[in-house]
């Protein structure tokens, strides 16, 4: 779909021609002079910009729900963090050292050509990687894949990738050639420098229905929640709003919303819970991939920070590394709340078998991160050897990335085996979740 249609989807009552006004920005993303005559005051800062149209917004319409704030910080097409954020790549945890990142990668794209064998070898296999960021996991994958030639040949990539911004990223890691594309457009193909084709969508639904294997790498935690607390035992909404001043709070709605109705059905009476985060977004998209993998057959590998439905509140901005109040400077920083895997289970429905989530330590040891290790700690130096060892332990240990960061796994009904990394495995000296 064209950036127009997604603006009109994404900023009710905020069309293209206001924005481009606005921001002097038109809707490939190119600066155009201000007009003077549609000026009444100095061309400001984007960002003040953003915050103004978000305050009228919220004038005009009443609080909006977390998960309409999250998707105008994150997606708007003109402000959008992941749309706009030149240093984008500061957050995501995809950045240990680079050895390591890369075989983080390859232990993903060996994963799929085991699942590929066991599927009976398809001719033809679509790995469609949701959110890939810079491009380096895809990057990283296709290497591996390059080295089989029979596997090689069946495959093709299809990236689904909301940003422009992001796309020329993914472009460059992919074909190794920087010049600019117009990432704008539909249908955006070319010829990666590994062999097969890239393709870019901007929704699941405009992936070919073939044959695919899915993953997703800290995209979940990313798609917008809304977020509900239990007050003398009626469920009321968190929404946000307009302090005096002018700043961004949140509030509580005064009694139960269109949201509280309609999205807390799963949570049961016996739920201890006095705040939960709901993201059905995330539930459409899982379903979605679950009736592909039905109809279509592959799998799905979904990654991320996640609990099983048992934390509250979880939603936080991040700048620089960094905690960051998700209200303030709306845009500048990334938003995120930790993926609620139960939910996403229920979602998956009863027609396809699910595996896990495990725990990220759990899965790299099933996946032979060990003897990988031992490769590469042969061949490097010493202070290399730190590195490495560094990195490792910050993917692996229980109070690093090791227990916090899960993976789940889709297949169909049918399937007969465990896939590998999602055997349970207890390690002499793993610490149990708090
Ligand atoms: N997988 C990468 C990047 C994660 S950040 C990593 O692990 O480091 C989230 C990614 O999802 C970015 O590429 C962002 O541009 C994209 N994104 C965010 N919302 C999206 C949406 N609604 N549809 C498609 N892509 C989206």
């Amino acid at each position: 779909m064209h950036v127009c249609a997604m603006s009109r989807r994404n900023i009710p009552g905020l069309t293209w021609s206001v924005i481009s006004r606005l921001s002097g920005v038109n809707r490939l993303g190119r600066r155009h002079d201000f007009k003077r005559e549609l000026c009444t005051q100095e061309p400001q800062d984007l960002k003040q910009l953003f915050m103004r149209h978000l305050t009228s917004r919220i004038k005009a319409n009443g609080p909006l729900s977390v998960a309409e704030y999250m998707k105008e910080v994150l997606i708007n097409p003109v402000t959008g963090y992941y749309i706009n954020n030149e240093v984008f790549g500061q957050s995501g945890d995809y950045i240990t050292s680079p050895e390591i990142n890369q075989m983080f990668g390859e232990l993903i794209g060996v994963w799929c050509i085991h699942e590929w064998q066991q599927m009976g070898k398809p001719e033809k296999l679509q790995i469609v990687e949701l959110g890939p960021g810079k491009g380096t996991l895809a990057a990283d994958m296709m290497r591996v894949f390059s080295q089989f030639k029979e596997f090689n040949k069946a495959v093709s990539l299809h990236l689904v990738e909301v940003s422009p911004t992001m796309r020329q990223r993914q472009s460059e890691a992919l074909t190794g050639v920087t010049t600019l594309e117009d990432t704008t457009v539909d249908n955006l193909t070319q010829k990666t420098k590994y062999g097969p084709e890239v393709h870019w969508h901007r929704f699941l639904e405009q992936v070919p229905n073939e044959c695919s294997c899915f993953i997703a790498h800290e995209f979940f935690d990313v798609l917008p929640i809304y977020k509900f607390q239990k007050k003398d035992g009626e469920w009321h909404e968190i929404l946000v709003d307009i302090k005096e001043g002018g700043a961004l709070r949140f509030i509580m709605s005064r009694g139960a919303t269109t949201n509280s109705k309609a999205f807390l059905t799963h949570i049961s009476d016996s739920d201890e819970r006095d705040h939960v985060e709901v993201s059905p977004e995330s539930g459409t998209v899982i379903q979605k991939m679950s009736e592909r993998i039905r109809d279509q057959g592959g799998r799905a590998l979904i990654i991320d920070y996640g609990h099983d439905g048992t934390k509250t509140d979880t939603f936080r901005g991040f700048k620089d590394h960094k905690l960051y109040d998700p209200l303030e400077n709306p845009g500048s920083a990334d938003l995120t709340a930790d993926v609620d895997f139960s939910y996403l289970k229920r979602c998956c429905g009863e027609d396809v078998k699910t595996f896990g989530p495990v725990t990220q330590n759990n899965f790299l040891n099933g996946m032979g991160i060990g003897v990988r290790l031992q490769v590469l700690m042969q061949n490097a130096d010493d202070n290399t050897r730190k590195v490495l060892m560094e990195s490792v332990r910050r993917l692996m240990h229980p109070r690093e990335m090791g227990e916090a960061f899960k993976f789940l796994a889709i297949a169909p009904k049918d399937t007969g085996y465990v896939p590998p990394g999602f055997s349970p495995i207890t390690c002499h000296n793993e610490q149990k979740s708090k």
